[in-house]
């Protein structure tokens, strides 16, 4: 069985960039079929590939359906919901534009219990080569982007506690409350993300 790596187990590992993908690499659809089984066999969302070992700029996305999230926080899984699988693949997956401000207190497989609230874009344009190989423009929009942005991090070594306002260290149960407490939170939809961004960094200072 494949196991995840966490910062305890090796967090230089996960500091790392990962390498571009050489889509004539022979390696790369055992690897991407490695990452899809993986994401298939456990409870997450999504899953870059450095995270199981393979340094590589490869992303899975399994489910990002806040419905099926936030029915997963209050334990009310339909057994459709359990199985539901988006199965995407993006390779070599390049920001183009990002838009609107939004709020999650975010979990992940190579983090341990440490829960970060974090701002990611509401939308977002993304180049990618998906698993045929072909080239891919595409616009990603709400819970989705979240998920996503967390991901293209992992490929340049950044982990969703770097980029959080806040972490608090707390078990699955814990999280689950917190998450039907304060749930996903969209703060703006349409400004640049960099720009809203820094503003926010800024009211923070100011009231400190
Ligand atoms: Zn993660």
């Amino acid at each position: 069985m494949i196991e995840p790596i966490t910062i305890q187990d090796n967090e230089e590992y996960l500091r790392q960039v990962s390498k571009e993908v050489n889509i004539h690499d022979k390696n790369l659809k055992y690897e991407i079929e490695l990452l899809g089984k993986f994401c298939k066999e456990h409870d997450v969302m999504a899953m870059a590939a450095v995270q199981i070992g393979i340094p590589k700029r490869i992303i899975y996305l399994k489910n990002t359906d806040i419905d099926i999230i936030n029915r997963m926080q209050r334990d009310e899984q339909s057994v459709e919901d359990k199985l539901y699988n988006e199965g995407r693949v993006l390779i070599n997956p390049i920001i183009i534009e990002r838009y609107g401000l939004t709020e999650y207190w975010e979990a992940c497989a190579s983090c341990l219990n440490f829960c970060g609230k974090v701002k990611r874009p509401y939308l977002m344009k993304v180049n990618y080569i998906d698993e045929n190989y072909d080239v891919q423009e595409e616009w990603f929009e709400g819970f989705e982007a979240t998920v996503l942005s967390h991901e293209l991090d992992h490929l340049d070594g950044v982990l969703h506690m770097d980029v959080a306002d806040e972490v608090i260290y707390m078990p699955l149960s814990e999280r689950k409350l917190l998450r039907q407490k304060e749930g996903y939170k969209i703060i703006q939809k349409d400004d640049p993300y960099e720009e809203l961004l820094n503003k926010y960094k800024e009211k923070v200072r100011v009231k400190k």
